[in-house]
């Protein structure tokens, strides 16, 4: 398996990466740079992840041919079915290997940031199967509009802290989970949620998602007897599954990248996520990446209506693919994004989460041809977005009428 596309050995892709974190926290930080790698290459390591992946989330999740969306699309459409994991997302192959490698490393308190509640649930789950005490950060106006995945972290017996600083969301609940890991910087293992943070972060986290296309490579074998698609297209907030769906392939440049970013109500107005194409250079949560800023350097407020996709930066692996035309990144304003929702819901009977139906919705900006294989991943199940959805029918078009 060729992947000359790496983090160097100071945690950049190209310009971007890098660990800028506190004093307090760089001993915290070298020790896991140091770590991370022996750990995720040995037997033992190895051994165990995959087994949990199998037994526990449910793995390797189904490549599905999407019959009725080929023919709409004029393409051989395939869907990766990360919806299918255990507790609904793609998130859950990230949180089985950290909490792996933080009982390696000997820490007994596990802590992480969440935003719509997602990653959280997913560190929540771990936790409780392997028997380690968790606190999550999570803005307070997201524990409000997230009610029932609060409570399935606390009764999976996670402490939830409601962050109330900023604007109460995802950026302000990272920046308190660093807080908290500066002042318990021996006992406790920061299980990052995204392939962001300071390195080795987004390494780790793009090599636990790696699994994704991992399988893809002998699912596509199978199905049509080569082991690349023509096209691959996943959604990106942080960018771990978009990270899981590329890894094997970013060499290979037969595959062509399109990732679907969060535009919220457009790239011109301020109610934006798409960070790819709104953002500048700057450092966010220990790393230097695409930043939504304003001209002095206040982090600007992200908006979509995804809260999976609500942030206002972007993992360092694609902000570099991206800059560098390896990777294609389109911006789905919201609308799309219902209307895309609908359609696999009623073309497919898939609900998908509102941030996997970002990436649907990119299938209409591309244009393919008839014999042209399409591996779309949905990154997760639509069950927590069913009141959005219903309460946004009229941007479902045709299908909205019910
Ligand atoms: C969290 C989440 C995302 C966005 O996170 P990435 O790190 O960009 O993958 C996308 N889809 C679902 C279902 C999520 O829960």
């Amino acid at each position: 398996m060729s992947n000359n596309y790496k983090v160097d050995k100071d945690g950049f892709f190209g310009q971007f990466g890098g660990a800028y974190v506190p004093e307090i926290l760089h001993k915290c930080v070298t020790d896991l740079q140091e770590a991370y790698l022996p750990i995720i290459e040995s037997k033992e390591f190895q051994d165990e992840y995959h087994q949990l992946l199998k037994d526990y989330v449910g793995r390797p999740s189904p490549l599905y041919y999407a019959k009725r969306m080929s023919e709409k699309y004029g393409c051989q459409l395939y869907l990766k079915r990360e919806d299918l994991n255990h507790t609904g997302a793609h998130k859950i192959n990230n949180t089985i290997g950290q909490i792996l490698m933080a009982k390696k490393m000997g820490k007994t308190r596990i802590i992480a940031e969440t935003g719509a509640g997602q990653h959280g649930v997913a560190t929540a789950t771990v936790c409780a199967l392997m028997n380690m005490k968790c606190e999550i950060f999570m803005g307070k106006t997201d524990v409000e509009r997230q009610h029932t995945n609060v409570e399935r972290m606390r009764m999976l017996g996670a402490e939830v802290h409601p962050v109330t600083t900023g604007n109460m969301t995802l950026s302000d609940a990272c920046s308190e989970a660093i807080r908290d890991w500066c002042c318990h910087p021996q006992d406790t293992f920061y299980i990052v949620g995204s392939t962001m943070g300071p390195h080795p972060y987004p390494d780790i986290v793009a090599k636990m998602q790696s699994v994704i296309s991992k399988e893809l490579k002998w699912q596509l074998n199978e199905k049509i007897g080569r082991d690349y698609p023509d096209y691959l297209i996943a959604c990106v907030g942080g960018g771990s599954n978009a990270a899981g769906t590329i890894y094997h392939y970013i060499d290979d440049e037969r595959v062509r990248i399109f990732l679907a970013e969060a535009g919220g109500h457009g790239i011109d107005t301020d109610y934006t996520a798409a960070t790819m194409h709104c953002g500048t250079e700057g450092i966010i949560h220990g790393a230097r990446t695409l930043v939504m800023q304003t001209d002095d350097g206040q982090i600007k407020e992200a908006f979509t209506i995804s809260a999976g996709l609500d942030y206002p930066g972007i993992g360092p692996m694609h902000a570099d693919l991206a800059k560098k035309g390896r990777t294609k990144v389109l911006a789905i304003n919201d609308d799309e994004a219902i209307y895309a929702g609908y359609e696999l819901t009623r073309m497919e009977g898939i609900i998908p989460a509102i941030e996997s139906a970002h990436a649907v919705a990119a299938l209409k900006k591309i244009s393919f041809k008839p014999d042209d294989v399409v591996v779309l991943t949905v990154s997760g199940r639509g069950d927590k977005d069913v009141q959005t959805y219903l309460s946004h029918k009229d941007m479902a078009g045709e299908y909205g009428d019910f």
